[in-house]
């Protein structure tokens, strides 16, 4: 029994780790998911911040390339600035002064592809915006063309300054060759052109200073720069000018150039690409669960098939171990009553009389072990589908009375009576040996579980085109649950007066397959008060 357990042991242990393995890989592949969106998330956070990054570097980079701050030596001499926190523009370029850009100039400029606002404000936007947007080399030659070809129609001062500037700052952005041509074609049109450019690093270091100065002070505030007066009111902006300068009527101009440039551009984050992602990682996950589990279903069948299996081989085991240990105990029983009395009888010191009783001691005890003996037998030959009768023309009424003899003895010591109603003369075509087996098992049970002075009753008639064996006890009778399942084998009720009898569970398995080998059917009913009534039917 013990390698049968093991055979055992060794599928559910593999359906065991099946399912844990599963279980693992749910795990796994939840985890995974997990990991997978996180990763997006941050791969998209860190593109994000990149973008950012990125814009920011932009922004300040045009902020910085947006500061207009050098202005004609006419204008300088006149000292006076708009200034805010990022800016500081030379007033008449500011909106101080009016100076409208003829509109012939503008059409001109716009036909080269330069935007030109019809006023002196263009100017400044026009060069802001030129260098914020200008990213690339053929971009700037372009825009910087545009300004020679204005500053050829212009023949302003100013716009060659602008031009300079432009020149200046973003050098790195030009050739040498570059750079050259057109400092040559300034030099063509503007004589003073070294004296600008002298001018020029005085003013950008005013501006230096101008912007130090505004940047550590919050609020409007009035200081004097060099020997300048600077004023900064409430919304920063600001004025520059020379202690005896008179201001005069001014108009704001419009603040933060370069910032207003980049109003428009939102960093988008990339949040509905990050959803799709996620949906997808989450639908691969999904999609992998639903292999899993598709894998995860037959597995669990098989575990509980395998659960199931071994439950009931295990109680099959437990079953048979203890049909075995009751098999044996029953045999002892009437073995050791056999060689008692015929160890006595050996002796010969008994009294005459008691003689005959022992002697039939001794045959009813050995009918009663070969009664038992003869049930192992058949139930083992049934299960290897190897038990066999032999039918043969039988005086029926003669072999059940036979068989209700040898229970005489046993019935008078129980103290119970064994009633016939059994009709002469009924022949069948039986096997005698098999037809003795269930009459035995029946009157066995019959006795086993009625006791006390109780009445047994053996009956055999002739009904219904076939004979009908019929005993029927005053015992304590068979629940109508178990009814069903009595005649399968080592099925005992678990009532304490059937386990406090011996039994091993296989009389009426074996009843049942001998009667159905000879053609016939046999019953369990209640008997009238108490009992029960088992009927054997077997066709003619
Ligand atoms: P055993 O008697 O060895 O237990 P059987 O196969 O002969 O095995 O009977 C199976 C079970 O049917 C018994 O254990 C008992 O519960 C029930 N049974 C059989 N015959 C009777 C009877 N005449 N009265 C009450 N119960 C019975």
């Amino acid at each position: 029994m013990s390698s049968g357990k093991s055979s055992i042991t060794i599928p559910f242990g593999l359906a065991v780790l099946i399912a844990l393995l599963i279980a693992a890989a749910f795990l796994l592949n939840l985890r995974h998911c997990r990991t997978a969106t996180d990763g997006a998330e941050l791969a998209a956070l860190k593109s994000l911040d990149q973008r950012r990054a990125h814009l920011l570097r932009k922004m300040e980079d045009k902020e910085e390339r947006g500061f207009a701050l050098i202005d004609t030596p006419k204008a300088f001499e006149a000292n006076l600035f708009k200034i805010d926190q990022q800016h500081f523009l030379p007033a008449h370029l500011a909106g101080i002064t009016n100076h409208d850009v003829p509109e012939e100039t503008a059409s001109l400029a716009f036909q080269k592809g330069v935007s030109l606002l019809p006023s002196t404000n263009a100017v400044p936007y026009f060069v802001t915006a030129s260098r914020a947007l200008a990213d690339e080399n053929a971009d700037m030659y372009q825009k910087i063309s545009a300004m020679l070809n204005l500053i050829e129609f212009e023949q302003d001062p100013r716009l060659a300054a602008q031009v300079l500037i432009f020149l200046e700052l973003p050098t790195a952005r030009l050739s040498e060759a570059q750079i050259n041509f057109f400092r040559s074609m300034l030099q063509d049109s503007f004589p003073n052109l070294n004296e600008i450019e002298s001018r020029q690093h005085e003013l950008l270091e005013l501006g230096e200073q101008l912007r130090k100065t505004v940047n550590i002070r919050k609020g409007a505030f009035r200081t004097r720069v060099d020997d300048l007066i600077l004023s900064v009111r409430d919304d920063e902006y600001g004025l520059l000018y020379a202690p005896d300068f008179d201001l005069g009527e001014t108009t704001a101009a419009p603040s933060g150039l370069s910032r207003e440039l980049f109003q428009g551009a939102h960093i988008t984050a990339p949040q509905e690409a990050l959803d799709q992602e996620k949906l997808q990682i989450t639908q691969q996950f999904h999609m992998a669960n639903l292999i899993l589990f598709s894998c995860a279903l037959p597995a669990a069948l098989l575990l509980c098939a395998l659960a199931a299996t071994l439950n009931r081989l295990r109680k099959l085991d437990a079953v048979r171990t203890e049909f075995i240990a009751t098999v044996s105990h029953e045999l002892r029983t009437p073995l050791s009553l056999i060689r008692l009395h015929a160890e006595t009888l050996k002796h010969g010191r008994l009294p005459k009389d008691k003689i005959a009783g022992y002697h039939q001691i001794i045959l009813t005890e050995a009918e009663r072990l070969t009664g038992m003996v003869n049930n192992v037998l058949d139930f083992s030959r049934m299960e290897r589908d190897q038990l066999q009768i032999h039918p043969e023309p039988t005086d029926l009424s003669n072999l059940v009375h036979q068989t209700a003899d040898s229970f005489e003895d046993r019935l008078a010591h129980e103290g119970m009576v064994l009633e016939r109603g059994i009709e002469d003369g009924i022949e069948a075509v039986v096997d005698p040996l098999a037809y003795s087996q269930i009459v035995f098992n029946l009157l066995d049970n019959a006795v086993k579980y009625s006791g006390g002075s109780k009445t047994v009753r053996i009956g055999l008639d002739v009904s219904d085109g076939g004979n009908t064996l019929s005993v029927a006890d005053q015992g304590i009778g068979i629940p109508d649950k178990l009814k069903p399942r009595i005649f399968d084998d080592f099925v005992r009720s678990n009532d304490r007066n059937v386990s406090a009898r011996r039994g091993s569970g296989i009389g009426l398995s074996v009843a049942r397959k001998l009667t159905q080998m000879m053609n016939g059917t046999i019953q369990v009913a209640d008997n009238e008060p108490d009992g029960s009534v088992f009927t054997v039917r077997i066709k003619s």
